[in-house]
């Protein structure tokens, strides 16, 4: 997993005794209500910690609203905020591959821009990545004002996946984490196209601790997830860290022949011992059926992973940059996240 050295890309043990730099990556998408109060915690919450400097890369991804004009002005003021505009909404996902890229500490926390994950947590996140833990992540120990419903089907989505996924990957951990440099590097390593970012980080099997901590109700703004991407992650995350799905219809069409070898030794039976066929179009009828209905699963289930092999062919770059601010001159160039192109050379 060699990967270009990134300018300041220095040795995380070094980071991690003396004075380091905390990069805080904050995806926004429609978030002008929240957005300047989320900085101005964060910002307070950064100023205390001891022995950090730290900048904030905003990566607007694709808002309709103000989000980004205030993200302008913030850049204005505070040479720390580093904004990244993408040409489109991408995704909470690529927002954050995009801003991880983008970003140059020492270790990187991701953190939601509706405050629901409190700045505050960041400090006991350092405090492990300084005893020596590489990813830190929060573990959600309440959901003030989210529904049962989304309650519930998170519960199911982290069952069945701890289950099915060959990656353990933590329960009511969302993205909220401290990640050293190490774990960030190998992350922007991985090409491919379908990113389940908290399976990607557990599948790096680095050094992990949990913070536990209380997940806030949003104070402004509403939830952009709407049910059908929640279920895109869920099919994305167990299709990308689990083969069970294929399993599944290797264990169907081995169930059906089965079934079907002894439905034809019970009609040689028959035929020998009483001399009768066993007939009847209705036999004949939920065979071809059954049979038909084990193959369109069967096929559909190699239909899926094979939709992710044409994803990862055609090599589309995860996101496009419009707009940058704050950021040095040298890296202004798009690197893909898999970091395939070596061509930027270091400083
Ligand atoms: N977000 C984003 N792009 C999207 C949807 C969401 O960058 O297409 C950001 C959003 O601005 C917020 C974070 O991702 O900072 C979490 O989104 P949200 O609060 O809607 O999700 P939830 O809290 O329900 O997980
Ligand atoms: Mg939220």
């Amino acid at each position: 997993m060699e990967r270009t050295e990134r300018p300041s890309a220095p040795d995380a043990a070094a980071g991690r005794r003396g004075r380091a730099l905390l990069s805080v990556v904050v995806p926004c998408c429609d978030e002008d209500a929240v957005i300047l109060e989320t900085h101005r915690r964060l910002a307070d919450v950064l100023e205390q910690a001891p022995d950090v400097d730290f900048e904030v890369v905003y990566v607007d991804d694709g808002s309709g609203d103000r989000t980004l004009d205030l993200l302008r002005g913030l850049q204005r003021d505070d040479p720390r905020v580093r904004v990244l505009a993408l040409a489109r909404n991408f995704g909470q996902e690529l927002a954050i591959a995009a801003g991880l890229q983008h970003a140059r500490g020492d270790a990187v926390v991701v953190i939601d821009a509706d405050l629901q994950d409190p700045p505050e947590v960041i400090v006991e996140m350092l405090g492990r990545w300084r005893e020596g833990v590489e990813v830190a992540y929060g573990v959600r120990i309440s959901r003030d004002g989210e529904s049962v419903f989304k309650r519930w089907t998170a519960y199911a989505f982290y069952a069945l996946l701890a289950r099915m996924s060959d990656v353990s990957i933590p329960r009511n951990v969302g993205y909220f984490r401290l990640m050293d440099r190490v774990v960030v590097d190998a992350v922007l390593a991985m090409p491919e196209r379908d990113r389940f970012f908290r399976g990607l980080v557990a599948w790096t099997g680095f050094r992990q601790g949990a913070v536990p901590f209380r997940r806030l109700a949003r104070p402004a703004g509403r939830a952009k997830w709407p049910l059908k991407d929640l279920l895109g992650v869920a099919v994305d995350s167990l299709l990308s860290f689990s083969f069970a799905p294929l399993r599944l219809a290797t264990w169907f069409g081995v169930l059906a022949a089965g079934l079907a070898l002894s439905g034809v030794g019970y009609a040689v039976a028959a035929r020998i011992v009483t001399g009768a066929w066993v007939g009847g179009r209705a036999a004949l009828f939920i065979a071809v059926l059954f049979f038909g209905g084990a193959q369109l699963v069967a096929a559909g289930v190699i239909g899926e992973y094979l939709a992710r092999i044409y994803g990862e062919v055609k090599r589309r770059p995860l996101y496009l940059v419009r707009e940058r601010l704050g950021f040095p001159a040298a890296e202004g160039r798009d690197r893909p996240a898999g970091g395939e192109d070596r061509s930027v050379p270091p400083e």
